[in-house]
């Protein structure tokens, strides 16, 4: 059995939920419950905070954790990380007010910055040979200068649209985070068997939601060059259409080449293209 843990509720509790879905891991809504288990997969699930979970892992209370980077980073536990997740995407930024006038990291000497990740604050200024004041705080950093608790900030930003209602810059980016898959590091044969097995059912999840389907009529005279424009797992499948001049191709694209790639096919003379989405790929 292996235990792993998650957020209870926040930021990453669905993605997290989400991702074991589509493993094919039974969860019964526990949500508001400690610890579940899994009906089809030797999984119990601990519902943690996620400032808890790599202290968990490192005792293994539990075995594997789902946790953003910039959690593991400042709590600085004995842990490994063995997967990025691809959800969670955030960074670590230092913010400013922002009519202030901000001309590089010595800027931030003598000042005071609230923050809830002082571990990685302090080791940011230092390596840049600053000395500033540090007032840790667990939330809410962002009203810190507006209520004259601090002049700069250390925080999570994404959009960046909370430093915007706040009159704040964003100035120097610590960190860019995401959620990680963290285990401990005294993992016996049984669960090295079952987290390999986890792994192998992320990646085929991971696969997928990176790559779509493609299906397309292709004029038969243009067959050569558009199928050099698709990859395919082994190469694209071609079958004749009813009319005579035209083929049917099916083939897998990634999504970072995806646009560039279907005005190539357009040019090039496909029509009628469909995407779908793929729900696992094993390759
Ligand atoms: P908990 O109650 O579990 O302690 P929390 O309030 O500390 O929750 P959340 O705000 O739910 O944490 O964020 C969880 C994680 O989501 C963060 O540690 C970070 O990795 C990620 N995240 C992604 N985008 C953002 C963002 N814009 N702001 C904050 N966290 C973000
Ligand atoms: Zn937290």
């Amino acid at each position: 059995m292996l235990k792993l843990a998650i957020q209870k509720s926040g930021r990453l509790h669905d993605d997290s939920m989400r991702l074991l879905k589509e493993c094919g891991i039974n969860i019964s809504n526990g949500a508001n419950k400690l610890k579940t288990e899994a009906s089809n997969f030797p999984l119990q699930v601990f519902f943690l905070r996620d400032d808890d979970i790599p202290q968990y892992v490192e005792d293994a209370v539990a075995d594997i954790g789902v946790v953003g980077e910039n959690v593991v980073y400042e709590k600085n536990k004995s842990v490994e990380i063995v997967e990025r997740l691809g959800f969670g995407k955030c960074r670590l930024s230092i913010a400013v007010v922002r009519g202030e006038q901000y001309t590089g990291v010595q800027s931030l000497q003598g000042r005071k910055i609230a923050t809830s990740y002082p571990f990685l604050t302090r080791q940011f200024l230092s390596k840049n040979h600053v000395q500033a004041e540090i007032h840790e705080i667990s939330g809410s950093v962002e009203i810190a200068p507006g209520i004259g608790l601090a002049d700069a900030i250390c925080d999570l930003v994404s959009s960046g649209s909370t430093l915007l209602t706040n009159g704040l810059k964003e100035v120097e980016t610590i960190l860019h985070s995401e959620a990680v898959l963290i285990r401990h590091k005294s993992f016996d044969d049984i669960q090295v068997g079952l987290l390999n097995k986890l792994l192998f059912r992320i990646h085929a999840v991971k696969k997928a939601s990176n790559n779509k389907y493609v299906l397309l009529n292709a004029p038969t005279d243009k067959l050569d060059e558009i199928i050099s424009l698709l990859p395919g797992m082994k190469s694209p499948t071609v079958l004749p259409l009813a009319d005579k001049g035209w083929s049917s191709v099916h083939s897998v694209l990634s999504e970072d080449e995806f646009w560039e790639k279907i005005e190539r096919l357009k040019a090039a003379g496909a029509q009628g293209i469909l995407v779908v989405p793929i729900e696992k790929m094993i390759v």
